[in-house]
């Protein structure tokens, strides 16, 4: 992975400490064994997973890994390189939702989620350390999910799939921690491969591995970290989401998913002619184009015809800056700056109000860019964002 010097850099790629070593530290014996799973970043289809629509995510070469031991007297043992605090003991019989634990919430919902679903999980020591940016719209919460779903699946040997595990994660995050966040981010961690994107349908969880390979074109997909979060992500995620459910309902379909791109003026006349709220008109119009944006980017993709895909990604900024309204104006910096120096196109990606952005551009620009970045957030007055290039990496697997 190239870093930009001249930006600040957010993540080193390599892991602090030896897990293995972390772990005979903390418990006194080797683990069972040692698994890693990936952040995330989407590459298009913002808003669309909980209107059942598509997403094109890629797994980042940034890994949460977990050194585990299985265990069978009901004790479970969390600890984590990267929060202050030692280890945290539970018994995973008496694991409850929404019952604090701040970060070890998400290792033991995965175990609780496990159990729920009738799998025999009877405790655990498990040692974490992990390279994803926290809170910067990267997913690290479920990269923590997934090793741990992944390690514990090989070690009861229950047999699930990677989709299923997956489900698993997102169940810890939504019902036992209480974070409503939809099915992109474990599906990414869980199921991407080295140099694609995964198209994924998040109605069915149907998948596709789209070839997406930037550097074999002399291209980079720059993330810039913001490193700013907006209060005002939570109410705004419910909030569209309730406006989203609003305009299907007044199409009398399912979910926005179930309008076609071309239907997408007619629609927006009926809502109009319904007395729709405006809010509600514009998050219609988001939704079915970035719907039709993923579709459009896989299409230039499948042609080889990478460049293309940078104002398709520009549309799809203005489209969550202007219609769904969740930019903010780091994100916005990054954009205008970013294709003002030369890029092909860029968007926000993640839930917005602060957190990442992506940025296409040929790598012989890549640092000009970066720089170009660093220096408008200089003269604005905000904190150096971080930069990194985002290579397609594998998803989640055992180590050792
Ligand atoms: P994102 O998933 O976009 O990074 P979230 O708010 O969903 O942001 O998840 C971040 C939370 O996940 C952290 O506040 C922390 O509780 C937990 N977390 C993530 N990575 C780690 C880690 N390496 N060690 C402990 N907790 C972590
Ligand atoms: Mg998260």
């Amino acid at each position: 992975m190239t870093q930009h010097a001249e930006a600040t850099v957010t993540a080193a790629e390599g892991h602090r400490a030896d897990p293995a070593v972390t772990f005979a530290e903390l418990y006194g014996s080797e683990p069972d064994g040692i698994w890693a799973a990936p952040g995330r970043v989407n590459l298009i289809g913002e808003y669309t997973d909980f209107n059942e629509g598509f997403v094109l995510p890629l797994a980042l070469p940034h890994t949460a890994v977990a050194a585990v031991a299985r265990r069978d007297d009901g004790l479970l043992r969390l600890h984590s390189t990267d929060v202050p605090g030692g280890v945290v003991v539970l018994r995973v019989d008496a694991l409850a939702p929404h019952s604090g634990h701040g970060w070890a919430a998400y290792p033991a919902g995965v175990v609780w989620a496990l159990r729920e679903a009738g799998h025999p999980v009877t405790g655990a020591d498990i040692a974490l350390t992990s390279t994803v940016p926290t809170g910067a719209g990267l997913s690290s919460s479920a990269a923590l999910e997934v090793v741990t779903a992944l390690a514990l699946n090989d070690l009861f040997e229950l047999g699930l799939s990677a989709a299923e595990l997956a489900v698993t994660g997102r169940r810890a995050e939504n019902d036992f921690v209480g974070v409503p966040c939809g099915i992109m981010d474990q599906m990414a961690s869980a199921c991407c491969t080295e140099g694609h994107a995964l198209h994924l349908d998040t109605r069915d969880l149907s998948l596709r591995q789209v070839p997406f390979d930037p550097a074999a074109q002399g291209l980079t997909l720059l993330v810039v970290d913001t490193r700013v979060t907006h209060a005002l992500g939570d109410g705004a995620y419910a909030e569209r989401r309730a406006g989203c459910e609003e305009g299907a309902r007044l199409l009398g379909i399912p979910m926005l998913r179930d309008l076609p791109y071309a239907g997408l003026d007619a629609a927006l006349a009926t809502l109009a002619g319904a007395g729709a709220d405006a809010s509600v008109i514009r998050y219609v119009r988001h939704v079915v184009g970035d719907n039709h944006r993923v579709e459009q980017i896989i299409a230039l993709l499948d042609a080889g015809d990478v460049r293309a895909a940078g104002p398709v990604l520009t549309e799809g900024h203005l489209s969550l800056r202007d219609d769904l309204r969740v930019s903010c104006p780091e994100l916005d910096l990054v954009v205008e700056t970013a294709n003002a120096a030369g890029a092909l196109g860029a968007r926000m990606t993640g839930g917005g109000f602060g957190g990442s952005a992506v940025v296409l551009v040929e790598t012989a620009a890549a640092g000009a860019v970066a720089r170009a970045v660093s220096e408008a957030f200089a003269a604005a007055g905000h904190a150096a964002p971080g930069v990194f290039d985002a290579v397609p990496s594998a998803g989640a697997g055992r180590l050792r």
